[in-house]
C-alpha cells in the first residue's frame, strides 16, 4: 500500500519544528528515522497530515557526556549508540541493548530517541533507560522538561507526549564507583523484537553488599517493567547465585504480561525468571572486573 497523502515540511531548527508540531497539533508527525513511522504510513494506521522531518535540523547528532550525564541526541542512529566508543567505555550497557535492536538496515536509520517516543513494549532502550534513571528531554513551546520514564510511557505505544512537543534527547547518568548495568534479551531470531529482555543495575557499598538494584524488563506489558519487589529482595544482600535465582522467582511471581500471538503469558513469565539472573551475574561480572 501507500501512504495517504500528505504535506511534508523539512524544518532546520528545533524551534522551527516545534512551531510547526503547535501549528497542526494532532495533524502532525515527527519523521526521525522512519524505521517504524513508514510502515505505519504505508498501512494507513498512521495518516498525518504533515509530516515534520527532522533530518534536517542542525546539530543534534552527536553524543556527548556534560557534567555526569551522557545525552543522546533525537538525530543520534542506533548505529552510533551501538559503536560510540563513549557509551561503550563509560555505558556499555547501551551499546549492548542498541546492538540488539532489529537489523543493521534498522539501525542505520532509526533513532534512539525515535524508539523511545514510538514506546513499543518490545523495544530496548525504554528499559534501559528505566534500570539507569535515566530521562526524556522533550521540548515545547514552553521549554524544557526532563521526563522519567515511569512518567514517560503510559502503554502500548503510548506516551505522556503531546501534540507540540519533542524529544530532543536521552539523558543517561554516568555510573557511581562501584556499580554496573548489563542487557540481556530473547528473540526468537537475531534481528527480531525480543519476548522479553532485562536490563540490571547493581550498586555495591564498600562491604560488598548491594546498596541499590534496579531491574527493568521489557515484552511483559505495555510499559516497561519495574521489578521493585525482586528489586528489594536484593537490597541490602551479598551477590550470590542463589540470591539471584531468589529474584528471578520473585520477578516471575510478580510480573504479569499478556499473551500474543508471539508467546503465551506463561512463556513471557518464564523467560522473565531466566533471563534475570543472567542480567544480573552479567553486571556482577563487571563489578568484579572494576574491583
Ligand atoms: C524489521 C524491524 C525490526 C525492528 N526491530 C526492533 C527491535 O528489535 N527493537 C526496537 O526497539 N526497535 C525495533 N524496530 C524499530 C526501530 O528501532 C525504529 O528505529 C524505532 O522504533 C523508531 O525510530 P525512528 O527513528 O525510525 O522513528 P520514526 O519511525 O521516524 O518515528 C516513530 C514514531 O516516533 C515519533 N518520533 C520519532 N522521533 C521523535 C522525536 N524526536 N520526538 C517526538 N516524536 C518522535 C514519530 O512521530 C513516530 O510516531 C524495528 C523496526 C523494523 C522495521
Amino acid at each position: 500500500m501507500k501512504p495517504a497523502t500528505f504535506s511534508y515540511a523539512a524544518p532546520r531548527t528545533v524551534e522551527e519544528a516545534i512551531e510547526l508540531l503547535e501549528a497542526y497539533g494532532d495533524d502532525a508527525k515527527v519523521l526521525a528515522g522512519g524505521q517504524s513511522l513508514v510502515p505505519l504510513l504505508n498501512m494507513r494506521l498512521a495518516q498525518p497530515k504533515v509530516l515534520v522531518d527532522i533530518n534536517a535540523v542542525e546539530g543534534f547528532d552527536e553524543i556527548v557526556e556534560e557534567e555526569g550525564f551522557v545525552y543522546v541526541p533525537m538525530r543520534v542512529r542506533h548505529v552510533q549508540g551501538e559503536r560510540s566508543p563513549l557509551l561503550r567505555e563509560k555505558l556499555p550497557v547501551v551499546s549492548e541493548a542498541v546492538h540488539q535492536i532489529g537489523h543493521p538496515q534498522i539501525r542505520n536509520r532509526g533513532t534512539m530517541c525515535g524508539s523511545v517516543a514510538h514506546a513499543d513494549p518490545a523495544s530496548e532502550l525504554p528499559a534501559v533507560l528505566m534500570a539507569l534513571d535515566g530521562r526524556i528531554v522533550v521540548k515545547s513551546g514552553d521549554g524544557e522538561e526532563q521526563i522519567t520514564p515511569e512518567d514517560f510511557f503510559l502503554t502500548y505505544l503510548t506516551t505522556s507526549l503531546q501534540p507540540g512537543q519533542l524529544v530532543t534527547a536521552l539523558r543517561f547518568p554516568l555510573l557511581p564507583p562501584n556499580s554496573s548495568a548489563a542487557f540481556v534479551e530473547f528473540a526468537q531470531r537475531p534481528g527480531d523484537f525480543a519476548l522479553c529482555g532485562v536490563a540490571a543495575y547493581l550498586h555495591l557499598d564498600e562491604g560488598g553488599t548491594i546498596a541499590e538494584a534496579r531491574l527493568a524488563l521489557m515484552g511483559v506489558g505495555g510499559t516497561p517493567f519495574c521489578a521493585e519487589q525482586a528489586e528489594a529482595v536484593l537490597q541490602g544482600e551479598r551477590p550470590s547465585a542463589a540470591l539471584f535465582a531468589e529474584a528471578a522467582e520473585t520477578v516471575s511471581q510478580e510480573v504479569d504480561p499478556d499473551s500474543d500471538i508471539h508467546a503465551s503469558a506463561e512463556y513471557r513469565r518464564h523467560l522473565a525468571k531466566v533471563l534475570i539472573p543472567q542480567a544480573l551475574e552479567m553486571a556482577a561480572a563487571r563489578l568484579g572486573e572494576e574491583r
